[in-house]
């Protein structure tokens, strides 16, 4: 019976590795301790898999940061900065490289394909100087074999990791980090060699990168890179791991190609593509591991489906060949769902985490040996037909009113520039206007409030007035510094995202349901499990309060559809369109209970919309387009006077500007910590675009205070590129993580650029 799993979350099921690490990092319990806690995750992990019937278990997918930190580590990529010596890379140079440390800042981070896990980007030049400086493939290897369990090591491939490497700072131009194969494929070799000496009998190598439109050149560095390790792999079974989309045409032929590879890891469920792929050709006697069970989502599995998609794999490839696995590594859903006490019995019982992931591929590889548990498979059907059926997955007004918005066209009937025109006529705003993102520093107090009127310790009078005596205070000082448009702060909001779900139907939130973002951050997505409606107005209360205390234009403050949708668990059961375009019908319904409420300005935050983007560009336009007609979809029913903004956090949007312009905002802001001219100009070539635009005039991922001087010369950047006519002038993000003894004086410094610029126009 051949079951895998491609890689396991490391938090633990309460996140007790972040703890460890952060009680580490904070200097208040030791390396040895640190060590332990891991140490007794892997051992229940390694346990977990081998007592469910799991074959092929994998070690190696823990990591104290990231596993491509890790393989920096196995091959000493250490940048020169760290000043590491050489010898076994220890926590020092490690979590320097990960975090900074007092002299150096971290290397940097990105995200990992279409995931919100971040990795650590290698920084890699022609001179880099590869060695075997961190043996944990191998430990973790034997530390499994000790507690009676045999591994597959898992390792991120040499390909991969080249490709997802960037050529350290003041590398010419022309270098292509390709060319480092020749390099490092001996490091792997050493790591080979010794996994072998440890008894290994399968490696895994993740080749993600495989799913990317890849060119011929790039499709050759496989070729060349297991061809060089070919003779090393001798006597041992090698399986090449992809996920996240099928496999194109071409790279498929690749990598079926390479020699000397026992098997081959396909997503089946993302890679709609893959069963015609293999039906054109698998070369044979070898193994294909079927990524049928989802690592990217919290649903069940639909085991009767699953099980005919692998009956037929096998029907191709032949009997004993096929291995039932995950779609990619577990990392990227939930841990288990035997915590999650407080969820809904019925949407509990519609629920998988990866816990329950191991056990669904489990049952599948037993079923396709030919011994199914009928019991087993017909729960499953009995949880799937109860999901299908539940009343409160469906609401057919809202089906219906979602489904009418496909192929149509919303947005506002006049031109931005008339719409400008006519809200300028109202606001009566200085040139280069000055405005915040939304949130305002959460102090703890304020954390402390939200949390005891949740646990219903405090009466709901007691909490409105807490908050807003906030919301006065963050009007106050506003107009002390003289900020031009007001926002209230936000401090109702725990999350911008789950402060929505928690009013919307349609959506359920879990306890534990962590998911790592990047080193110890974890993020708790909601679920979106039904019809999304808005049982009634969410934010109207606080900001016609907020807009009540001031006679400045204060901001409506809503997360827009795409971000909602991003930063959730989706349903599976209807197109993600369908969803959002649920989502946008409820945020349109309050774009207009404001509107009627006399809020004149409204933020649309849709800081996730470039995080959705499809891996392959053949799946860029479809997805852009329904997601910026979602954004629309949520203001174009307002008056040319009501001002839609929009936020932005990526800078990286050079590729989707259209998009962006097509999103028709009156206002975007946007981050620009680096002050990057091509962003601008970008703006600037599209600017038939007309709208106003903030690029953040200081970075507020910093606690440093930029000085007025400093915040003059990059709005003076900004003014050689844009028209002063649309400019404003923000900071790059909300303010939500700062202290105010940092807000105070970068917001009144930023004021005083505003106007010293004004004074000179
Ligand atoms: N309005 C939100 C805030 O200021 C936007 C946050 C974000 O873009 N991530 O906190
Ligand atoms: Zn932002």
């Amino acid at each position: 019976m051949a079951s895998h799993i491609v890689g396991y979350p490391r938090m633990g099921p309460k996140r007790e590795l972040k703890f460890a690490l952060e009680s580490f990092w904070d200097g208040k319990s030791s390396a040895e301790e640190l060590q332990k806690v891991a140490a007794d995750l892997r051992a229940s992990i390694w346990k977990q898999m081998a007592s469910a019937g799991i074959k092929y278990i994998p070690s190696n997918t823990f990591s104290y940061y990231d596993q491509v930190l890790d393989t920096t580590a196995m091959v000493g990529a250490v940048p020169p900065r760290y000043g590491w010596n050489g010898g076994e890379i220890e926590f020092d140079t490690y979590f320097s490289m990960a975090r900074g440390n007092a002299s150096v800042p971290a290397m940097e981070m990105t995200k990992w394909f279409d995931t919100n896990y971040h990795y650590i980007v290698p920084e890699l030049g022609p001179d880099v100087k590869f060695s075997y400086a961190s043996h944990k493939a191998v430990d973790e290897f034997k530390e499994a074999r000790a507690l009676g369990v045999d591994t597959v090591p898992v390792l991120v491939g040499p390909v991969s990791y080249l490709l997802l490497s960037k050529p350290a700072k003041g590398v010419e131009k022309s270098f292509s980090l390709l060319s480092l194969i020749g390099k490092i494929v001996p490091i792997y070799k050493e790591v080979i060699a010794e996994l072998k000496a440890a008894g290994a009998t399968w490696i895994q190598f993740d080749e993600p990168t495989l799913v990317k439109d890849l060119d011929s050149h790039q499709l050759q560095a496989f070729t060349h890179a297991y061809s060089e390790l070919e003779s090393s792999l001798s006597g041992l079974s090698i399986l090449i791991e992809t996920y996240f989309a099928d496999v194109p045409a071409e790279a498929y032929k690749t990598l079926t190609s390479l020699k000397g590879i026992a098997g081959f890891g396909f997503d089946l469920v993302r890679g709609t593509k893959t069963l015609d792929l293999v039906k054109g050709g698998f070369p044979s006697g070898k193994y294909l591991f079927a990524g049928v069970v989802d690592g990217r989502n919290i649903w069940a599995n639909d085991l009767d489906s699953s099980l005919k998609t692998l009956q037929a794999l096998e029907g191709v490839v032949g009997k004993d060949k096929v291995v039932v696995s995950t779609s990619c590594s577990l990392l990227h859903t939930a841990v288990d769902l035997v915590n999650e006490t407080k969820l809904d019995k019925e949407i509990k019982s519609w629920l998988a985490f990866a816990a329950q992931k191991v056990v669904e591929v489990n049952a599948l590889a037993q079923a396709l040996f030919g011994l199914k548990d009928e019991t087993v498979f017909s729960a499953n059907a009995a949880t799937l037909a109860s999901r299908k059926s539940s009343p409160r997955v469906t609401n057919e007004a809202v089906q219906k009113a979602a489904a009418a918005l496909k192929g149509s066209d919303h947005r506002r009937a006049t031109n931005v520039s008339a719409r400008l025109d006519a809200q300028q006529k109202k606001l009566n705003l200085p040139i280069l206007p000055t405005t915040t993102i939304g949130s305002f520093p959460q102090t703890m107090e304020l954390r402390k409030v939200r949390r005891e009127y949740k646990a219903k310790k405090i009466s709901e009078d007691d909490y409105v007035k807490a908050i807003k005596e906030e919301i006065s205070k963050v009007v106050k000082l506003q107009e002390e510094l003289d900020i031009d448009v007001l926002v209230h702060g936000e401090p109702e909001r725990n999350d911008m995202v789950e402060y929505f779900g928690e009013q919307l139907s349609g959506f359920a939130f879990t306890v534990n349901g962590w998911v790592q973002s990047y080193g110890s951050r974890c993020v708790k997505p909601p679920i979106i499990y039904g019809d999304v409606s808005r049982p009634k107005a969410m934010t109207v209360f606080w900001s016609s309060m907020a807009q009540s205390m001031t006679k400045r234009p204060m901001k409506g403050m809503l997360t827009g559809p795409v971000t909602i949708l991003n930063w959730s668990f989706v349903r599976n059961d209807q197109p993600r369109f369908e969803t959002c375009y649920q989502i946008a019908l409820a945020i349109k319904d309050e774009v207009e209970d404001l509107e009627k409420a006399g809020v004149t300005v409204i933020q649309i935050d849709e800081a996730a919309l470039r995080e959705g983007l499809p891996l392959r560009k053949s799946e860029q336009a479809f997805y852009l387009d329904w997601a910026v007609h979602s954004f629309r979809i949520t203001n174009c029913g307002v008056k040319d006077t009501t001002q839609i903004h929009t936020h932005m956090c990526y800078s990286n949007f050079n590729d989707i500007i259209h998009s962006i312009i097509n999103m028709d905002a009156d206002v975007i802001t946007i981050e620009n910590s680096r002050s990057d001219e091509k962003l601008l100009s970008v703006f600037r070539e599209g600017v038939k675009y007309g709208a106003g635009i903030g690029p953040g005039v200081y970075d507020i991922h910093s606690p440093r205070i930029p000085s007025t001087e400093e915040i003059a010369d990059r709005i003076n950047k900004m003014l050689a590129v844009l028209e002063s006519n649309i400019l404003w002038v923000n900071p790059d993000c909300g303010l939500k993580t700062r202290k105010y003894s940092e807000v105070k004086p970068a917001l009144s410094n930023v004021v005083a650029a505003a106007k010293l610029l004004r004074s000179q126009l």
